[in-house]
């Protein structure tokens, strides 16, 4: 028998294969928090588990003002990340959908990590509502003037309005 989250991600495949001529970032975003929140309603305690432990944050963190671009294209994100490849195991389709979320409602700057040098770093904001700015590669946290930071409590999505305001550059998305 297949597990009901592999149910549940056929769902949504459907959905997005439906929709998949229309689909903006902003239908997208709609229709990937709502499976978030069916997942929730699942009662089971592994789902709970896993519904917590990648999805639950995301109530959190959705500013409908925020239209980020994300650093990879829309295309790659619908054909490739999720439509490409079904999940093999139930956690990898609540994980590919955290995956996404986090695409389309986190900022990627055009600064490098000075750490690992690799990647860009994302913004976000921490308790304080004070920006900072970690690296989705290493995990190194930095605070305004690039110093690495400790972080009390959890990190959300900085605003739009701060990013401009701090005159914070988008990276240049990869097509
Ligand atoms: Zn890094």
């Amino acid at each position: 028998m297949s597990h009901i989250l592999l149910e549940k991600w056929k769902e949504l495949e459907e959905e997005l294969k439906v929709q998949r001529s229309s689909l903006d970032r902003e239908t997208l975003l709609k229709i990937l928090l709502r499976w978030t929140q069916e997942v929730k309603k699942i009662k089971d305690e592994k789902v709970q588990e896993l519904y917590h432990s990648y999805l639950e944050y995301f109530e959190n963190c959705f500013f409908p003002e925020n239209n980020i671009t994300p650093w990879y294209s829309l295309k790659e994100l619908i054909d490739v990340d999720l439509l490409n490849r079904p999940p093999l195991t139930y956690d990898r389709a609540v994980i590919k959908v955290r995956d996404v979320l986090w695409e389309l409602l986190v900022f990627k700057s055009d600064i490098l990590c000075p750490c690992c040098g690799d990647d860009n770093l994302r913004v976000m904001v921490n308790n304080d509502n004070i920006l900072i700015f970690t690296c989705d590669l290493c995990g190194c946290i930095l605070n305004e003037s690039g110093k690495k930071t400790d972080v009390n409590g959890k990190l959300y999505p900085a605003p739009m309005s701060m990013i401009r305001l701090a005159g914070i550059t988008a990276n240049p998305v990869l097509l």
